[in-house]
């Protein structure tokens, strides 16, 4: 287990099924340090809605013993990389992941969804590419990790991706593909939970062993490093 969990939601998302408390709770317990709370945007069926991003100044990060990072997972929801919340939202938020999801975007060519890639990974908010391994939208990892390494952003290796059960397609061998791809270009990746309920908060067992066996070197893994893995955020 690491200290830092970049990626998680709560009630808010739709699917999930623990408060932000419970979830801050249960990171605090486990002597995390860092938690984002990450809901998906509003084009999912959510209960989330611009003003509930733009409200987060009522949350005290520091309430419950682990520092909370109050974000979004957006949608990306064409090839130009556009997002479903507006620039002067996102560029507020602690932390902005940008995913790919099935529900909010149509698979094109690998060479259109590695165009929406790259577009959204040079947002000036953007922190996390998330689960860039689902193998419904086939990247071209080399172009995806040299435009990450570019703009400072970190590709995510998403636990939830490698579950037995996980509905991604062929997420671990494209996960593998792409950690060679970081390994040879020397880019950062953060490994996140995507925990959807408070018990699956920091759980990322799949990632840590699927690192271990690859023997993916250590300096390029942020999450035990709070000070690296700071210096990739873009609100400070
Ligand atoms: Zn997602
Ligand atoms: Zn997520």
């Amino acid at each position: 287990m690491y200290k830092i969990d970049p990626h998680t939601h709560s009630l808010v998302s739709g699917h999930a099924y623990n408060t932000i408390k419970e979830m801050a709770e249960a990171a605090c317990k486990k002597g995390m340090e860092v938690l984002g709370i990450t809901e998906h945007s509003p084009k999912m069926i959510t209960l989330t809605t611009d003003e509930y991003f733009m409200n987060f100044r009522a949350i005290d990060r520091n309430a419950y013993g682990t520092h909370l990072l109050m974000g979004v997972e957006a949608n990306i929801i064409d090839y130009d990389g556009n997002l479903d919340l507006p620039d002067y939202i996102l560029e507020n938020l602690d932390i902005v992941i940008t995913s790919m999801h099935w529900q909010c975007y149509t698979a094109g060519s690998r060479k259109d969804n590695t165009k929406a890639a790259i577009k959204a990974i040079e947002k000036p908010y953007t922190v996390i590419m998330g689960h860039p391994d689902d193998g419904k939208f086939p990247l071209d990892y080399e172009e995806v990790v040299k435009a990450a390494k570019a703009s400072n952003v970190l590709l995510e290796v998403n636990n939830g991706s490698l579950l037995p059960k996980s509905f991604r397609k062929d997420g671990k061998k494209h996960c593998i593909e792409m950690l060679n791809e970081c390994e040879r270009q020397h880019a950062h990746i953060v490994v996140s939970s995507d925990a959807h309920s408070d018990t699956a908060v920091g759980e990322v067992s799949y990632a840590e062993r699927l690192l271990h066996d690859m023997q993916f070197p250590k300096e390029l893994i942020v999450n035990e490093d709070r000070m690296k893995f700071d210096s990739f955020l873009k609100k400070l």
